[in-house]
């Protein structure tokens, strides 16, 4: 059993193509600007345990209008081995159904995927939050200790070929997104592979705290870390 959150039938936003979207209960970290501080409890009330068959009970009559299906957060990973029983049914029903099916990790990256190799084969691909490349800064914003365990992952993602997409919530003058894209671009450089970039600007609805009315980034500024992005010659989506 695990314990989801809620579950988005179709989403549109979670992902390649329309998804069925699964969004687990309880996360590792605390950034100041989660619009979703419900699900950081492990222990929140309206969260329900749910089996991988119930989920399946769910997707099966989405599979003829999604093209896979995205678990996110709160954290996806603290409940690792659930997640690999989910995938792994979710392929078989693919293969029963003869719909094809990704399976799509959406992470903040901070337990390291090579240790486990039984889930990163069902995988296709991790959506990764980077949120900030310099290490001070990454603290203050999420709480933790350091970044080392994400940009790990960024390298083992791209090598494995199992990085989907990275994502950055652009928060100005909190965090450097310029800087963030230079190394992230690096990343791809050193490695010789590349994958496109989601920047995320930041909004404050269901934040709270420090940041419930922390500005959004204007279009000028989203317009500029774009530009930057292409001189750095990374693809980019904004939303
Ligand atoms: S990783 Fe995601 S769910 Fe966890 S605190 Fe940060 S924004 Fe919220």
């Amino acid at each position: 059993m695990a314990k989801v959150r809620k579950i988005i039938p179709q989403s549109t936003v979670d992902g390649p193509g329309n998804r069925f979207a699964v969004f687990m209960q309880g996360c590792n970290i605390r950034c100041t600007y989660c619009h979703n501080p419900e699900t950081q409890s492990p222990d929140d009330p309206e969260a329900r345990e749910m089996s991988v068959e119930d989920v399946l009970h769910e997707l099966h009559p989405c599979v003829p209008f999604v093209r896979g299906i995205t678990v996110s957060g709160g954290e996806c990973m603290l409940q690792v081995e659930w997640l690999t029983e989910l995938f792994l049914a979710v392929k078989a029903l693919a293969d029963e159904t003869g719909h094809s099916l990704t399976c799509l990790i959406d992470s903040n990256g901070t337990i390291p995927f090579v240790r486990y190799p039984e889930l990163m084969a069902l995988c296709d691909g991790v959506m990764l939050d980077v949120k900030s490349w310099d290490e001070t800064v990454y603290r203050r914003l999420t709480g933790a200790t350091d970044n080392h365990v994400v940009k790990e992952n960024l390298q083992w993602l791209l090598r494995a070929h199992k990085l989907e997409e990275v994502r950055i919530v652009c928060l100005p003058e909190r965090v450097d997104i310029g800087n963030c894209l230079k190394h992230v671009a690096e990343t791809f450089d050193s490695i010789g592979r590349k994958v496109p970039v989601r920047l995320l600007r930041f909004r404050p609805h269901g934040v709270v705290g420090e940041l419930a009315h922390h500005p959004m980034p204007t279009d000028e500024q989203m317009a500029r870390y774009a530009d930057l992005a292409a001189r750095l010659t990374i693809e980019v989506t904004i939303r």
